[in-house]
């Protein structure tokens, strides 16, 4: 029997029974045996813990191993619901028009996560919220898995690091929409004073009265982690991957090989050697690296000879990775595109109509690649500052999973030759630079072509290849925040373009 409150209930369509009639959209042939029930996937903790980090991150990475996941976040319904955030004031808990708000968002929240679960356009809604009373999250518990027979995981951040929480202010609260205009002392003091107010209602999860929910503690951004009731495929690969992350500040460079010979006469795939130019990437890639003096930088390659040689000279440990090797193209294997669209030319068209999951006769498609790269953004998430030598097709996998790229995106992004991308992980996002070393190259980007199977059309497709186009020098993209900018390497604006 159901306790959802009356309020609630109103608020709430008539739907009593379990109600999943459509089919669970899963990308491609990946079908995950229990992934056909829906999961919901509450935080809980106080505010400043990462929950939206978590939230956010944890997404991306589901969007891009093929669970279509959208996040809920209860900040935004308040403030969609509300200007009337004046200070901490609106958190107390004896302030009863404000809990009245704030109650009304957290239902309207949860019921639109469900709502989404119930339309079939997605697997996994994430519900970032406080969610920090038992009572709550039984009533998240009597909607989510009584009412409408979905799946549902709690994952509670606990932090006692003052350290960490005032950094965690500094870096995402003090640029809140709530604090708008605001100098950075006054919010820090009011955002401690908002959690304040949290704290004398907060009750962490408790395995004795709460044992019937199935929830992840993490205890200071991963320092410790408990994990009980966990079930299921799906919630197992949740803890394997937020048991992988961390927040320690670092760098990942991503880099092509150098230009090889098969580049020169534009043949895909095969192993060939560096062409002349390429050695002198090769080159001005390890007087680069040396430059940026980058702490514990390990270098990881493909075991493609050109990928290996174009490391030579870089002064780091090296790590050779067959899953970084370049996409399989079968037996289009050392064959130019023209040749491709001569010998097959159904295959040609049909690799255009769907090119994320077309793939080559005898080989991989990207999609095939995202499942091969995945120890790879594992390993990435654990370790600090990494270069990744590899190739194209490799490159836009793993871009895409850090700018939070769709698949249909993904097969079009714009990797150039001779081009570091600098990626740092900022706030909820990624700050990505475009470093051009001055050594031609020939361009080897073939664009979205408007009639499939063409090949006469040249130029960059979309907006990746307008980023760094045309010079590519110092270009600053920030990725994953409302709003994204792109500056000059003098920190001059020179576009500013929404990016989610
Ligand atoms: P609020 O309840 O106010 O929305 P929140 O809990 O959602 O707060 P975030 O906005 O996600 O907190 O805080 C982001 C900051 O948290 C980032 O600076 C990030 O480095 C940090 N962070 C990420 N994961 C954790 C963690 N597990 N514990 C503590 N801090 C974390």
């Amino acid at each position: 029997p159901s306790v959802m409150s009356e309020e609630l209930r109103k608020l709430l369509p008539p739907t009593s029974e379990t109600v999943m009639t459509k089919p669970f959209p899963i990308r491609g042939e990946r079908t995950i045996a229990d992934c056909t029930t829906p999961h919901v996937i509450a935080m809980v903790g106080l505010p400043a813990r990462g929950k939206t980090f978590i939230s956010k991150k944890l997404a991306r990475y589901l969007n891009w191993i093929g669970i279509a996941t959208r996040v809920f976040n209860l900040g935004e319904y308040r403030r969609h619901a509300t200007t009337a955030y004046k200070s901490h004031e609106f958190f107390r808990a004896d302030n009863e028009e404000a809990m009245a708000i704030r109650n009304r968002c957290a239902n309207q929240a949860l019921h639109d996560s469900c709502e989404w679960l119930l339309s079939g356009q997605g697997s996994i809604a994430v519900f970032d919220a406080t969610n920090s009373t038992r009572d709550r999250r039984q009533l998240i518990h009597d909607i989510v898995v009584k009412q409408h027979g979905f799946r549902l995981f709690f994952v509670e951040s606990i932090c006692d690091d003052p350290m960490i929480i005032e950094q965690n202010i500094l870096e995402v609260k003090v640029s809140s929409p709530d604090y708008l205009n605001m100098n950075t002392e006054l919010v820090v003091r009011d955002f401690l004073q908002r959690i304040e107010h949290y704290e004398e209602r907060y009750q962490p999860i408790d395995e004795v009265t709460e044992a019937h929910l199935s929830f992840m503690k993490v205890y200071n951004a991963g320092k410790k982690v408990v994990v009980y009731n966990n079930e299921g495929h799906v919630e197992s690969r949740i803890v394997y991957y937020l048991m992988n992350i961390h927040i320690t500040p670092r760098t990942i460079y991503l880099t092509r090989h150098g230009e090889s010979e098969h580049n020169l006469s534009g043949l895909i795939g095969g192993d060939s050697n560096l062409s002349a130019r390429g050695h002198q990437y090769a080159n001005a890639l390890s007087t680069f690296i040396a430059q940026q003096q980058i702490d514990g930088l390990r270098v990881w390659t493909s075991w493609m000879k050109r990928a290996i040689q174009t490391v030579a000279d870089v002064k780091a440990p090296q790590e050779r990775w067959k899953a970084l090797n370049e996409i399989d193209a079968g037996h289009c294997e050392e064959m130019t595109y023209e040749q491709i669209k001569e010998r097959f030319p159904e295959e040609f068209k049909a690799r255009d109509v769907n090119k994320f999951a077309y793939r080559y006769p005898r080989g991989e498609s990207y999609e095939d690649l995202v499942a091969r790269l995945e120890p790879v953004i594992m390993e990435l998430e654990r370790q600090g500052n990494v270069l990744v030598v590899s190739h194209q097709a490799v490159l836009r996998c793993l871009f895409a999973y850090f700018l939070d790229k769709s698949a249909d995106e993904l097969p079009y992004l714009y990797v150039p030759l001779h081009t570091v991308i600098k990626l740092t992980p900022v706030a909820y996002g990624c700050k990505v630079e475009h470093i051009k070393l001055p050594i031609d190259a020939v361009d080897t980007h073939r664009p979205k072509p408007k009639i499939p199977g063409d090949v006469s059309e040249p130029g960059l497709d979309g907006l990746s290849g307008e980023l760094v186009a045309p010079d590519g020098v110092g270009k600053v993209l920030i990725v994953g925040d409302d709003v994204a900018t792109a500056t000059n390497g003098n920190g001059g604006r020179v576009d500013a373009q929404a990016h989610q």
